[in-house]
């Protein structure tokens, strides 16, 4: 039969796999020889292995940013110089995408058609966003008096380190590479070890856009030994991060114990997801509750892991979350029509068995899944707890996986105490169709991102981030070149 489809398990065994540090234009080992094994959990195959990076190539890292910093082969072009730059580096990315989606796939086990549709797109609008933006921000005067005149200019920051994680691996990165290199910034990307090849990949594209060598470099390795060297590095202005609250509560302590350095963090979620009595349309909301957990293996951070529902909805909504959980069972992630593919490693796949063992054992009742599927890969049924209390385990600690929670409730206002009831404030949702309860719960709920008859609705325009312990700071939007930006303010006086 004529094929329209690529084949990707073809394009999978041939496909070139990245395997160096970038620094200062340069493809190089770890300083110290060592090596980590990069492994597939698709089907625990070994890609290749990935430099172990530490201390020893964060200071030669940065000392490269810094002499690219210092001598303005970036930081100084015009702002419509860099644009074009990163126009170019958005269409070279997008003329890798198949290559790009594959490496992402097979790296972390998310269905080929997200890496495509998702990741891959999400990182070159993000690239063309802030490249075309960053020649349209203007400084300011301030409304001084007639005596004077008060300049309030950014400036970039200096030399900005960006350590993310495995879930979006190349689009959790544009959302900070962006905004720092259009700001004029040097950048030290440290991706997580579960998943190095894009980045690494990332940076190969941005030199062959004519992004100077030293402003944009690559030092994998784990988060303890390279992670911890960016955050306590004396000559890092900035370090923004995303990943878990723990980590990222790390990074402050780093911060105080170095050089006070900007930290920006966008940490981990336990997000509500809220079915009111006056939802008119229960299917609906069912079918986005079980999109809002499902998606991506639930390894979101905006992950809608809590559904609190007004009990007189309890049974439809949830008869619409089973069906959909039935329809998303896990597959392989090469094939196009998979929906749920391989969680990102094996240790990460106990991790959400365990939590599974402990809904069990804390009296929720399996509505469905809960299996591994035997053999090779990491995959795990979409699993629904029911008859869950807000204080249990499940409720409070964020699992990242296809779990979902629910927790049925007997008022609006008893949704937003238990919607509001966790450290976290990531983002929440609300399923209403009176407009007065909509404003009331939206002004209510403590998330940085509040969705209304809708969930995960996404654009670069609106500000990303979270209240409470999911963060410091907001990724996208213009809001964005807040954290990779001083301001100074410069008086004149005139005589
Ligand atoms: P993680 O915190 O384990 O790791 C994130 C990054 O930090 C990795 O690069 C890792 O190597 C590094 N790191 C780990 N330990 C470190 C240490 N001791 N010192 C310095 N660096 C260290 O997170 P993860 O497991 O990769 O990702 C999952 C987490 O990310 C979840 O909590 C999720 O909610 C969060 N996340 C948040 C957002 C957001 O925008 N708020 C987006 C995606 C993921």
């Amino acid at each position: 039969m004529f094929k329209t489809q690529p084949d990707w398990h073809a394009r999978a065994a041939t496909v070139a796999l990245p395997r160096h540090l970038l620094i200062d234009g340069r493809a190089l080992p770890a300083a110290s020889g060592e090596t980590f094994d990069c492994i597939s959990p698709i089907d625990g195959r070994l890609l290749t292995q990935i430099p172990a990076g530490d201390a020893a190539d964060v200071d030669l890292a940065v000392a490269a940013a810094r002499r690219a910093f210092d001598d303005g082969r970036w930081s100084a072009q015009p702002p419509a110089a860099r644009k074009r730059t990163l126009l170019a580096f958005a269409e070279l990315i997008a003329a890798h995408t198949d290559e790009l989606a594959l490496l992402e796939t097979l790296d972390m086990g998310k269905p080929i058609a997200d890496s495509l549709a998702v990741d891959v797109r999400a990182t070159v609008d993000t690239f063309r966003w802030y490249a075309e933006a960053i020649d349209k921000v203007y400084d300011e005067i301030a409304p001084t008096a007639a005596d004077s005149l008060a300049l309030v200019c950014r400036e970039p920051l200096g030399v900005v380190a960006a350590v993310v994680p495995w879930n979006f691996p190349m689009m959790m990165a544009a959302w900070k590479l962006a905004p720092a290199l259009a700001a004029g910034n040097s950048v030290v990307l440290k991706p997580a070890e579960q998943s190095p090849l894009t980045a690494i990949r990332l940076g190969e594209l941005a030199l062959e856009a004519g992004l100077p060598p030293g402003v944009f470099n690559v030092v994998t390795g784990f988060g303890p030994s390279a992670g911890r060297a960016l955050g306590m590095h004396a000559d890092v202005d900035g370090v923004f991060f995303t990943g878990s609250t723990e980590v990222g509560k790390l990074f402050l302590q780093y911060s105080g114990q170095s050089n006070m350095k900007r930290v920006g963090l966008e940490c981990g979620g336990k997000s509500p997801h809220i079915v009111l009595a006056d939802c008119g349309d229960p299917e609906t909301a069912a079918a986005a509750v079980a999109g809002g957990i499902f998606f991506n293996q639930g390894e979101m951070c905006t992950a809608g892991s809590r559904l609190i529902v007004h009990r007189s909805l309890h049974d439809r909504v949830l008869d619409g979350i089973l069906a959909a959980a039935a329809e998303v069972q896990p597959g392989d992630p090469l094939d196009p029509a998979t929906r749920l593919g391989a969680l990102v490693d094996e240790s990460h796949t106990r991790r959400v068995l365990d939590y599974i063992d402990i809904g069990r054992a804390e009296g929720a009742r399996l509505a469905c899944g809960g299996e591994r599927l035997a053999g090779r890969g990491c995959y795990v049924q979409p699993t629904v707890f029911d008859g869950v209390d807000n204080r249990m385990r499940i409720a409070q600690e964020e699992i990242f996986g296809p779990v979902l929670s629910v927790i049925s409730v007997d008022s609006a206002a008893e949704a937003l105490a238990v919607a509001n009831d966790t450290c976290y404030g990531l983002a929440a949702a609300l399923w209403s169709d009176n407009i007065d309860t909509v404003h009331r719960m939206a002004r209510g709920l403590r998330a940085g991102v509040v969705y209304v008859n809708c969930y995960d609705a996404d654009d670069l325009t609106v500000p990303f981030g979270g209240y409470k312990q999911s963060g410091i700071g907001r990724d996208k939007s213009l809001h964005a070149l807040d954290k990779y930006t001083e301001l100074k303010s410069t008086w004149i006086r005139l005589r």
